[in-house]
């Protein structure tokens, strides 16, 4: 068979992004894609229960409007300086397509959130990875040299680890020519955000998500804050990809949700005191780890191997995050989630480590 004249040297050939397994298994403790522990606000379900399907037959609004406006009032932003998606991912991608358009390399950490490469790939975007500091942090000199875009996480991922406000300002002036996007999928659990300082700088551009902090991974909503130039732009990309990514449903109960800020700063201050406690916990069972802002520990045992706790977690039903990789390998990203799910965890590893 001849590959000269076939098919396939035509073909975009990609190597996919692996996310987290899913387990069809309902009775795992599952605390591998740092998904929240707790229901989306009670307003969503209201919004289901009373949503008349026979709108369906409709396409639904293409600027999102309720959602883009109940985002902006909440951030005391104007609409036009939000920009919403399928989830962050959706809007990642769109921000690679919109923003990294340039023969120089678009720079991100080594260790960070592993769709980075997987979407400079697809889009044919050169990038180079700067290693993070022995004990994961950002250098900022490293995002100094020329370059076609910076992205980075704060807090990091999985390392949890969060760079300072100061430190991202540094960066962003530094690089007036490039568009510098923070994804801040875990700021809400303890970190300081850099949507403070869009209205200062053009070149910044802030994404978030519903996915972590507002428990609705399942629903796939994500936006992008920024000024409204970098928003048009973005926009004008997107509506020639898809002008109907998001469904009506979705836009209602985004917006139902991001009003419910009582419901949220409840859910978030569960879950950060439940973060606290696993670290203690974690602690006394011999395990090290950063000093995590986020819904996860990246953490280390003093004398057992990740890879070998990662398996015996999983013969006992409870699932964690593993990378078989330089630098991380000895590592478990694990996700924080109710207070009796993390005490089965530690009962576990008691076991696993006597
Ligand atoms: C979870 C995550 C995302 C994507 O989340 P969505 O569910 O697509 O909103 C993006 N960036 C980082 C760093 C994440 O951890």
């Amino acid at each position: 068979m001849s590959l000269i004249n076939s098919w396939e040297n035509n073909v975009r050939k990609v190597v996919p992004y692996t996310p987290g397994e899913q387990p069809k298994d309902a009775n795992v403790i599952k605390l591998n894609t740092n998904e929240n522990p707790y229901p989306p606000s009670p307003q969503v379900k209201a919004v289901l229960e009373n949503y008349d399907c026979g709108k369906m037959r409709l396409y639904p609004d293409p600027d999102s409007t309720v959602l883009v406006e109940a985002i902006a009032e909440r951030y005391k932003l104007k609409p036009t300086q939000v920009f919403v998606g399928v989830g962050s991912d959706d809007v990642l991608s769109v921000a690679f397509l919109t923003f990294f358009n340039s023969d120089k390399p678009v720079i991100f950490p080594d260790i960070t959130y592993s769709f980075y490469d997987v979407w400079a790939d697809v889009y044919r975007i050169p990038y180079i990875q700067k290693p993070l500091t022995e004990d994961f942090r950002i250098n900022p000199k490293d995002y100094k040299c020329e370059n076609g875009g910076i992205i980075f996480p704060n807090p990091n991922a999985p390392t949890g680890c969060e760079e300072s406000l100061e430190m991202i300002e540094e960066i962003v002036k530094g690089n007036p020519d490039s568009v510098v996007i923070i994804d801040e999928a875990y700021v809400d659990f303890g970190a300081e955000s850099a949507l403070a300082l869009i209205d200062k700088y053009e070149n910044l551009l802030v994404i978030q998500t519903f996915s972590k902090s507002r428990s609705m991974a399942g629903m796939r909503i994500g936006y992008a804050m920024g000024n409204e130039k970098l928003i048009k732009y973005m926009n004008d990309v997107k509506f020639s990809i898809n002008s109907y990514t998001m469904t009506p449903l979705t836009q209602l109960c985004g917006a139902e949700a991001v009003r419910d800020e009582e419901y949220f700063q409840e859910t978030l201050s569960k879950i950060i005191s439940v973060r606290e406690y696993s670290k203690e916990r974690l602690s006394q069972l011999g395990f090290t780890f950063t000093d995590s802002k986020s819904n996860f520990i990246f953490a280390s045992h003093k004398t057992k191997p990740a890879g070998e706790i990662f398996t015996a977690l999983k013969e006992k039903k409870i699932f964690v995050r593993y990378w078989n990789k330089p630098r991380i390998g000895n590592h478990l990203r694990i996700t924080v989630g109710t207070r009796e799910e993390m005490d089965a965890l530690f009962a576990a590893l008691e076991d696993i480590l006597k």
